[in-house]
């Protein structure tokens, strides 16, 4: 949302807890319901970057975990109804008159995770990240099914988040350049040093068909 009001604090990032944490887990992961309470977190990069609003105005994001589309939740119209619950706490909460105050707000639920991104069941972490889903456990970046396939990104190993990511893009690349023999590309000592020049580049392209 972009609004012309600052959360309290005056920090970056807030979090607010439920009281019920482990409660309001277990409703979102085993029971796949939109219980009444929910744990925030709050991103107000304006702070720290002013050039995310309009001088004056500031920038901010509401992270709330909801239940995957297993849940059966329509959200066209939770959507709405869940935004304007929310609205009310951090009015509460201390962002006096958020709603006049507010310029622009998009709410992006389960659905647009599920359409507009193609995430299956509309998760917005890739899958999730148990002891035995995480870290080397994940889908391997070379495919184990399929030779010549590779996989890469947050539900592949090691896992989401952006340094996961681009850990996952260094791995799949040292995987690729393993199997065509282009191991010599890879500069370990120097993260994300690749440069393939024009000549192995084709030569890249050629093999991956
Ligand atoms: C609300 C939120 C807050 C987050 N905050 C942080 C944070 O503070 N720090 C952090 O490190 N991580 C954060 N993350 C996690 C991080 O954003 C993700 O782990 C990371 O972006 C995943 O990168 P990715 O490249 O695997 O997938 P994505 O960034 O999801 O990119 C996948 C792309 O593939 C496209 N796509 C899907 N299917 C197809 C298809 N068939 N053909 C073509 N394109 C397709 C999608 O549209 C999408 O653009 C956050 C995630 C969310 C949802």
């Amino acid at each position: 949302m972009s609004c012309s009001t600052s959360a309290p604090g005056g920090s970056t990032r807030n979090s607010r807890t439920t009281e019920r944490y482990e409660g309001l887990l277990d409703d979102i992961f085993d029971e796949k319901m939109v219980p009444d309470d929910f744990s925030m977190y709050l991103h107000a990069p304006t702070r720290t970057d002013p050039g995310m609003a309009p001088p004056g105005c500031e920038s901010m994001y509401v992270l709330i975990p909801v239940a995957n589309n297993r849940s059966g939740v329509d959200w066209s119209e939770m959507g709405p109804r869940f935004a304007d619950k929310v609205m009310d706490y951090l009015e509460e909460w201390g962002l006096e008159d958020l709603r006049e105050m507010t310029d622009v707000l998009h709410v992006f639920t389960p659905d647009d995770f599920e359409t507009e991104l193609n995430a299956t069941w509309g998760n917005a972490f890739a899958i999730e990240p148990t002891l035995f889903q995480t870290a080397w456990f994940r889908p391997q970046n070379r495919s184990e099914d399929i030779e010549g396939l590779y996989l890469v990104g947050a539900g592949t190993h090691p896992g989401a988040g952006v340094p996961g990511v681009i850990l996952s893009a260094e791995t799949t690349y040292g995987c690729i350049a393993a199997d065509h023999g282009l191991e010599d590309q890879w500069d370990w000592d120097e993260p994300a040093s690749v440069a393939l020049d024009a000549e192995l580049e084709d030569r890249v392209v050629a093999a991956l068909g």
